[in-house]
């Protein structure tokens, strides 16, 4: 479950993100939506926790998280421009996390730190993970390419890869897929909800795409200015929408 109780967020005297609440039960699929410079990555990188609250409170899980380190949170961040490693191979991509997270000093040193990445790459934990994790994004095939010589499709699957193998409580991802062509793009959209259906929990989705946020979200945040116009089920959006603004957003018919 994520909630968000009047958080506030002002750069100096401007004030970029006004009282929003809204509250995601355990498996649900939020998508913020909205026009360019509305909030939508000021909340998710709030929730990310690479930007404070300047009030209100955040809560995961039923914990709250809005003064922790983006370390202690759990969640996992894909950007708009994901970008991979390109002199690894697909599997040190997706491992990379991993090997991250037994960092030693030492790794900085050529050779010396290439021996213990491949060690623990090599453990039979961190290999079950990223096959696992390479088997349900269909990249079985390519972890032993480097990322140029992949499909745009492939490469954000390995970001999203990269994000999955921590097996965090939370996913969040600002405008994924909008490097994407049209064709790749509805191709990934059905991708990622399969992946929600299969591995569960929150996912966060920021897009300004409506037809996005319908087809994909089972909650969404129509936001303008900073402000929550709307919160709730994409059927409740459209069939009763708030104000002539979501009306036109969504594309009601009048
Ligand atoms: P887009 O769809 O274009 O990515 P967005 O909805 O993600 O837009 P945000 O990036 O959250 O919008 O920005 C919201 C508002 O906050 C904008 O007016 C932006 O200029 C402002 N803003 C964001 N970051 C800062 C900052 N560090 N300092 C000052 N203003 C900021
Ligand atoms: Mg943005």
């Amino acid at each position: 479950a994520i909630k968000l109780q009047n958080v506030t967020k002002s750069f100096g005297s401007l004030t970029v993100i006004d009282n929003v609440s809204l509250e995601a039960g355990d498996d649900e699929f939020l998508v913020l939506l909205g026009p360019s410079g509305c909030g939508k990555s000021t909340i998710l990188r709030m929730i990310a926790g690479l930007e404070t609250v300047t009030s209100g409170e955040i809560h995961l899980g039923g914990k709250r998280v809005d003064e922790l380190p983006p370390s202690d949170r759990d969640m996992a961040f894909v950007f708009q421009s994901y970008a991979l490693y390109p002199h690894m191979t697909v599997r040190r991509n997706i491992a990379f996390p991993l090997i991250m997270r037994q960092f030693r000093w030492w790794f900085h040193i050529p050779f010396i730190g290439d021996y213990f990445k491949r060690r623990i790459e090599n453990s039979p934990e961190v290999r079950e993970l990223v096959e696992r994790t390479a088997d349900t994004l269909a990249l079985t095939k390519v972890l032993d390419r480097h990322p140029r010589t992949l499909s745009g499709g492939q490469r954000q699957r390995v970001a999203l890869g990269r994000a999955m193998v921590r097996q965090p409580s939370a996913f969040l991802m600002d405008e994924p897929l909008s490097n994407l062509d049209a064709k790749l793009r509805t191709a990934m959209r059905a991708e990622i909800t399969q992946l929600h259906q299969r591995v569960g929990g929150n996912f966060v989705y920021v897009t300004h795409d409506q037809i996005e946020a319908m087809t994909m979200g089972t909650r969404i945040a129509l936001m303008r200015d900073g402000h929550l116009q709307q919160y709730g089920t994409p059927r409740e959006i459209y069939e009763k929408p708030a104000n002539t603004y979501v009306a036109r957003f969504i594309g009601t018919p009048p």
